[in-house]
């Protein structure tokens, strides 16, 4: 692996493991960074290990999109699935700048201080389009990147924002079953990503910052009202007082929303992720969330519901995928956007015909 750079992104492996790309494009490269696919159980005995080698390597497979790759990463995640059930996903998102990375390295050396393992995935919708992603390029996790009882993992930067929350999703299990009992998946918050890692995590963490006026810093109401629990972050020095009126305001725009299905009502705190003040107490405020929804059963529920959107969402990917992989499908969908884009049918009709000429192909 490479390390090149003066200061590492905050979205790579710690130094000494072996880093295999997450990008999924460049068969090749792929090819040599996992140079023969074992059997799943290989990895999976190497994953229950704690063998950080071959989780790096399995999270590889399920982030591959070749259709080799495939079957052994479904092995692998359904070997795992029963060794995945202990842990606490948190989900951490907040515009470029207000201090996700610093965050996370706080709250994950005062984690791994008091004996959690603790990884950190993220879901980055900018490495789509650019090598060059948010996350990836913004921030830095130094002190957590070296730490043995942390892995960080960067977000998978190939296809579609739903395909990589799948991936991320699934790699999180794989990192449950390697031991890690707290899962940190960090999205940065400019889009539709929120609505993808809240449906993954138990516990979503809206990170703020004081002194950006009345507008909710480009966060979107939704996004305040997926909230389990809001941290203004960069509360040091002279910004101590703005960020408690910036506290107050929050917790009362809160107030205004519908009461959570969690039942538990969503708190505001002022933190700095600088000078370490009260990032034991958002900590507090995580196992107070997770203790009362455990005793409500809510905690089970939202798992149980998240599970079945995923069975949802892969049915949808899966028909989705085999619908436009088909070659005979491919073909006439070439052939009739001819004649859409000449009016000679409706899009409407073309798509009937396609989905016809599908069901009479494969018999569903
Ligand atoms: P991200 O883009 O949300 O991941 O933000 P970063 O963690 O990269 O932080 C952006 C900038 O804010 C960096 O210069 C950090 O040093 C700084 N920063 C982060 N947290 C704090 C804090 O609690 N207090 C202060 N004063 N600066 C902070």
């Amino acid at each position: 692996m490479e390390h090149k750079k003066e200061h590492k992104s905050a979205l790579h492996v710690q130094q000494g493991v072996e880093q295999p790309s997450s990008v999924n494009e460049d068969f090749l490269k792929q090819m040599k960074k996992v140079p023969k696919v074992q059997p799943a159980e290989y990895y999976v005995n190497g994953i229950l290990r704690g063998d950080r080698i071959l989780l790096s390597q399995a999270i590889t497979l399920v982030e591959s999109s070749l259709p080799q790759h495939h079957q052994v990463a479904q092995s692998i995640i359904a070997l795992c699935l029963p060794h995945s059930k202990n842990s606490i996903r948190i989900g951490i998102t907040g515009v470029p700048g207000v201090g996700k990375s610093t965050f996370i390295e706080a709250l994950g050396m005062h984690l791994t201080a008091r004996g959690h393992k603790l990884a950190v995935l993220a879901i980055d919708p900018s490495s789509q389009r650019s090598k060059g992603s948010i996350l990836g390029d913004k921030t830095r996790m130094e002190e957590l990147s070296v730490n043995p009882a942390a892995y960080i993992r960067p977000s998978p930067s190939a296809g579609s924002l739903g395909g990589v929350a799948r991936k991320t999703r699934e790699s999180a299990l794989l990192c449950e079953a390697a031991g890690f009992d707290v899962i940190i998946i960090e999205t940065v918050g400019v889009g539709q990503s929120e609505t993808a890692v809240h449906s993954m995590v138990d516990f979503f963490l809206l990170l703020m910052l004081s002194g950006a006026g009345d507008e909710l810093q480009g966060i979107k109401r939704g996004i305040m009202e997926m909230a389990d629990g809001i941290a203004i972050n960069k509360a040091d020095g002279d910004n101590v007082r703005r960020a408690e009126i910036a506290r107050m305001g929050y917790q009362n725009a809160l107030h205004l929303f519908p009461p959570a299905p969690s039942g538990y009502s969503p708190k505001v705190l002022v933190c700095s992720a600088r000078t370490l003040s009260n990032i034991d107490t958002v900590w507090e405020m995580i196992e107070e969330y997770i203790f009362q929804t455990r005793e409500n059963g809510y905690f089970e529920i939202r798992r149980k519901n998240q599970a079945s959107d995923i069975m949802r969402e892969f049915i949808d990917d899966t028909l989705k995928s085999g619908f436009y992989s088909h070659p005979t499908i491919q073909d006439k969908i070439r052939e009739i956007n001819i004649r859409t884009a000449n009016g000679e049918i409706s899009p409407y009709q073309a798509a009937q015909i396609l989905l016809k000429l599908y069901s009479d192909l494969t018999g569903k």
